[in-house]
């Protein structure tokens, strides 16, 4: 098996050569990362300008472009050999709830899946990790699961795993996304020449965090997997908007 590795926080993220060096114990890796921190990048594509990718490494480059980018340059077209599944993280921070919109870390996994691959996201549940290796353990655990995910074609696997040592993590729980408050305003400053600057401020806390979700699973302890899927559609107003707009 060949795993492509990608993420958001950039090539130089420790959890990354730590899940590379663990998971390359088993599988080929090749790793294609952001050239620096693209975190909150979504599902954003270059168009106006080329791609450079760098090779740093025996399977290991990186590219002046967004997550989405690199796995999108990695499957069409960087690599010679095709990758069987994408692993995007371990992201420095959770990915639950309202943040897999903005998420860099969840959006490689979606560009590797819309590219025709499974794909896994993984996050680590606080902001300033210590525990990767939990990580590791995590996907080591389900890789030999993955190939009979019993999931749609068109979907991802979104995994946040807590930031505990692996002997006090409790289990697995499937779950669905919780959701933030909105987030906290903008952060007003100034420049050295006087100009305002805004910083944008941090996510609103947890509203829908209650059993069942995300939110939940890791606060208890547990590593959360919940089934994304891309199609939007809020299939159950179809039929009411269909009334709505009658006969126009
Ligand atoms: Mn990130």
């Amino acid at each position: 098996m060949h795993i492509l590795l990608s993420n958001d926080d950039g090539y130089l993220a420790p959890g990354l050569s730590i899940l590379a060096e663990c998971l390359r114990k088993q599988v080929q890796v090749t790793v294609v990362a952001p050239d620096r921190n693209r975190s909150a990048a979504s599902n954003s594509l270059t168009l106006h300008r080329p791609l450079r990718a760098q090779q740093l490494g025996e399977g290991f480059y990186k590219v002046d472009g967004t997550p989405t980018d690199c796995v999108h340059l990695a499957i069409t077209g960087l690599l010679e050999q095709e990758p069987d599944m994408v692993i995007s993280g371990p992201n420095d921070g959770p990915n639950m709830g309202d943040d897999v919109l903005y998420s860099g870390t969840v959006a490689a996994a979606t560009e590797g899946r819309h590219l025709g691959l499974p794909a896994v996201a993984v996050s680590m549940g606080s902001y300033q990790p210590q525990h990767f290796e939990s990580a590791c353990r995590a996907i080591e655990v389900l890789l030999p699961r993955l190939p009979e995910m019993p999931t749609p074609p068109s979907s991802i696997l979104n995994i946040n795993v807590p930031d505990l040592p692996w002997d006090e993590i409790k289990g697995f729980r499937i779950t669905r996304l919780g959701a933030r408050h909105k987030s906290e305003g903008v952060v007003k400053s100034s420049d050295p020449r006087g100009e305002p600057i805004f910083w944008v401020g941090p996510p609103g806390d947890e509203q829908d965090a209650g059993e069942g979700t995300d939110f939940f699973a890791v606060r208890n302890g547990f590593v959360s997997i919940t089934p994304l899927q891309i199609d939007l559609t809020r299939y159950d107003s179809l039929q009411k908007l269909d009334d709505w707009i009658g006969s126009l």
